[in-house]
């Protein structure tokens, strides 16, 4: 399952990033998914507390997923739009465009521990 892979890719990263007792302090993990990215909030969710049930490493962190939106900016006048419906054109100078700006990305925003 895609999902799984992820979860795993950012458990990963968390486990390179801190030492493990600072890992159990954390209780909070925020992750950014562009709507381009083929992720699906809510699998993610489903994948993560599938991994880390009750008792498990990870079980007292809050995994939070934060959609963000389609942006393009213009080749020809630099204008950022925000893309609905999948149309790519600048909402300026009606250019279509391609140039994403965000969308794409699986990032891990922020992290929270309970000091
Ligand atoms: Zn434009």
């Amino acid at each position: 399952m895609h999902e799984t892979s992820i979860v795993n890719s950012i458990i990963n990263t968390l486990e390179q990033e801190f030492e493990p007792k600072k890992i159990d302090q954390m209780i909070g993990i925020y992750i950014k998914v562009g709507k381009l990215s083929n992720i699906e909030p809510r699998l993610l969710h489903n994948a993560f507390t599938a991994n880390y049930p009750c008792g498990s490493k990870f079980h007292h962190v809050k995994l939070h997923i934060e959609s963000t939106e389609i942006k393009i900016q213009c080749e020809s006048c630099n204008h950022i739009t925000q893309i609905e419906n999948y149309n790519f054109r600048c909402e300026k100078c009606e250019e279509p465009s391609k140039n994403l700006i965000q969308g794409e990305e699986m990032l891990i925003h922020k992290v929270e521990f309970d000091d």
